[in-house]
């Protein structure tokens, strides 16, 4: 529950309530006019493997490995890395150099940064019921990292459960940025015309990151302004974090990369229930794990909730064509370290530390393709970018309350025999859990409360079941004491003997019995 976050959320609030043409607003676009760092060459090189052996021994030896196409993997590599690539002998062709000439394609219909804050300060102005936007942080050159929120009423918190699009992490892949835009476009101008866009977006909170990387794209660079690939500079699992920021672990965003510092502030703020980022270099939805220490490079590393991600993967992949059709992936879909093995990704920090079901969408083979087929596709990803958020609204939701005094309950939900956890919002306690079709057994836990578990809920194929629940923290009387009168009230349930004070003793959610008197012995002892 260690949350350092209000200090982010204040410093990013006052863009946030602030109509466009404010002072301030101004003021923070100018500020972006510092001398920007351009970062040292780095090459692209394709380099044909002779066996699959090589793919694992150069996804080991810590070159950028960015696409892998067979035995043909694409590496981007830094000037002190030539060495290193050149020490294994492999075919190598450089296919391009990284900064490009300036920005030459930019200004041929790719929007760029200030293009997207006038975007959002002119949708905020059309849509004022609708949507708000604000800076989550900067660049390392200084640029605001734009998102937007659209919900009804955007200001309300609302039994809703939220989402988010993030693009071009990777300063190369500008196609995503475009769609987000379009995506963005869709929800606002359809609201309230098409039914099932103005169900979502009442139903939904939708967030749009489309630039993560705007010094790369400025730069036409994979990297950002350090040098750095964002995607491979989130915290990993097990190196930097072993269990989830609600179970007491450190957010470990000191020292990282700034784009990378101000997503994860912002990711666990949010608590997004699902999301993607957008990527291009090939076609496919990719999902958890990208990476399980000690599955190598070439294996599905497989995590506990696959059958579920290779549902939401292929609702995105059916929808486009050509990615539904590939040759290289089956249907469109891979599991993460099958394709090639990938450490310190945004997906895999997400699903792991936050509990947010994360995939990566690679939306062409063409990098940076001309800007006059963007049209085509987006035309070939809009039904899949809806679908795909809107398969939120499956599974099991609800809201945890403290059952004496009703407020919300942050909690940490488990499905039995499911290891990774997901995570209720704090305020209205709501949770939303994501599940195929089935039966499950479900937790809530929270500090300072007793475990609640309901057993068997029957889950249909794209509908939401709702299970409210009520923790108690030993309380059983409401009086505001946990101690042997409370104690003494379960004993008497679990025993049938009748009570002047009637009292609901099931604290634990599997019938009166004796381990609702033992979780409420626990609680008087300060042992839940
Ligand atoms: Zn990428």
């Amino acid at each position: 529950m260690n949350r350092p976050l209000s200090i982010v959320l204040a410093a990013t609030l006052g863009y946030f309530l602030l109509p466009a043409g404010n002072l301030t607003w101004a003021q923070a676009v100018t500020a972006t006019t510092t001398v920007p760092k351009t970062p040292p060459p780095v090459t692209v090189y394709e380099v044909d493997l002779p066996d699959a052996a090589a793919l694992v021994t150069l996804t080991q030896s810590g070159l950028d490995v960015a696409n892998v196409e067979g035995l043909t993997a694409t590496v981007y590599v830094r000037e002190d890395e030539q060495g290193l690539l050149a020490s294994f002998g492999w075919p190598a062709r450089v296919v391009e150099i990284q900064p490009g000439p300036a920005n030459e394609k930019l200004v041929n219909g790719y929007r760029s940064n200030p293009d997207i804050a006038a975007q959002f300060a002119a949708w905020f102005q059309a849509y004022p019921n609708l949507c708000r936007y604000e800076s989550i942080g900067k660049s390392v050159n200084n640029q605001d990292l734009w998102a937007i929120k659209i919900t009804q009423n955007p200001d309300t918190v609302a039994d809703k459960p939220s989402v988010c699009y993030i693009s071009t992490i990777h300063g190369d892949e500008p196609i995503g940025t475009d769609l987000c835009l379009r995506f963005c476009e869709l929800l606002l101008s359809y609201y309230g015309t098409d039914a099932g866009i103005t169900a979502f977006v009442n139903s939904t909170v939708i967030w749009v990151l489309p630039l993560m990387n705007p010094d790369g794209m400025d730069n036409r660079t994979r990297y950002n302004a350090n040098n750095a690939d964002l995607n491979r500079s989130f915290p990993v699992y097990a190196t930097n974090f072993t269990t989830t920021l609600f179970d007491g672990e450190r957010l470990g965003d000191a020292g990282r990369q700034p784009e990378v510092a101000a997503v994860m502030n912002w990711y666990a703020e949010q608590g997004f229930t699902l999301a993607a980022n957008l990527h291009a270099g090939s076609q496919v939805v990719n999902y958890p794990y990208d990476n399980i220490p000690g599955v190598s490079s070439g294996s599905s590393a497989i995590c506990p909730d696959d059958a579920l991600f290779q549902n939401l993967s292929l609702r995105y992949a059916t929808l486009n064509v050509s990615m539904h059709a590939s040759t290289e992936f089956t249907n469109g879909i891979t599991n993460g370290c099958a394709w090639y093995i990938l450490v310190g990704g945004l997906q895999d920090w997400s699903y792991r530390f936050l509990g947010s079901l994360h995939v990566t969408i690679e939306l062409s083979y063409t990098k940076w393709p001309s800007a006059i087929t963007l049209n085509g596709y987006w035309l070939n990803n809009r039904a899949a970018m809806l679908a795909y958020l809107k398969a939120v609204h499956m599974g099991v939701r609800g809201l945890v309350t403290d059952r004496v005094t009703g407020t919300g309950v942050e909690s940490k939900v488990m499905v039995q025999d499911n290891a990774e956890p997901m995570f209720g919002h704090p305020g209205l306690g709501n949770y939303h859990r994501p599940l195929l079709a089935g039966t499950y057994n479900l937790s809530w836990s929270a500090p300072g409360y007793i475990t609640y578990h309901v057993d068997n809920i029957a889950v249909t194929s794209d509908t939401e079941t709702r299970v409210d629940v009520g923790l108690s923290n030993g309380d059983v009387n409401g009086d505001g004491q946990v101690n042997s009168v409370d104690l003494q009230l379960v004993i008497n349930a679990v025993l049938g003997r009748t009570s002047a004070v009637t009292v609901d003793a099931d604290v634990d959610g599997r019938g009166v019995t004796a381990t609702d008197v033992q979780a409420v012995v626990n609680m008087a002892l300060n042992r839940g």
